[in-house]
Order: C-alpha cells, then sequence, then structure tokens
C-alpha cells in the first residue's frame, strides 16, 4: 500500500502488525479497543503463535483489502460520529508522521 492508499482506506489499521493487548489472564486482543469477545488468541500458548494465528491473518487481510472487522467496531463507531479514532490516529503518527514522510 501507498502512503494515498493508507490515508484513503477506511480500514486499514497499523496496529495490527506492531502491537498486541494481552490481559493478565493471556486473551490477547489486536489493541485495546477490541472487545473482550473479540480476541484474537491466548498468550498462554505463546505470543509467536498468537500474533501468526489465523485470526490476527485474517484481520490484517481484511484491512489490505479495505474490508471491516468485527473487532474493529469501536473505531468505526468512533469515525462515523467524526471523532478521530485510534485507527486514524495510529496511522497519521505512525505511517504518515515517521514512515512515508
Ligand atoms: S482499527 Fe481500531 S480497533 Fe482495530 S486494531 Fe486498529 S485501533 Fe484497534
Amino acid at each position: 500500500m501507498d502512503k494515498k492508499q493508507v490515508s484513503d482506506s477506511k480500514h486499514f489499521c497499523v496496529l495490527p502488525w506492531i502491537h498486541m493487548h494481552v490481559w493478565p489472564n493471556g486473551k490477547t486482543f489486536p489493541c485495546c479497543l477490541t472487545p473482550y469477545e473479540n480476541d484474537i488468541g491466548d498468550a498462554n500458548i505463546g505470543l509467536k503463535k498468537v500474533w501468526n494465528s489465523e485470526k490476527m491473518r485474517e484481520l490484517r487481510l481484511n484491512m489490505l483489502n479495505d474490508k471491516p472487522s468485527v473487532g474493529c467496531t469501536r473505531c468505526y463507531e468512533h469515525e462515523s460520529t467524526g471523532y478521530e479514532s485510534l485507527r486514524v490516529n495510529a496511522i497519521e503518527i505512525i505511517i504518515i508522521g515517521l514512515i512515508m514522510r
């Protein structure tokens, strides 16, 4: 994806490529906004396995194809009300701000 595709996308997010959010019980999420019922795995089986899990790969593929994912509904809701979501904020800071200048 180039800079324009990233900034025009309604569903791409950089966080699943650089980040995971793990609860003390091991339940793991692509970020802190993902609803509890939409975890991507259990860190007790190993973070590398969760990082490369089917759910995580499907999430990334959806993002690359600009398709919505159920675990990201909070960002879509924020954006639908005009609020700058964590998704947009992360793209601006990490991709557009630092890497693609
Ligand atoms: S789109 Fe939102 S909910 Fe989904 S991983 Fe990115 S910041 Fe988290």
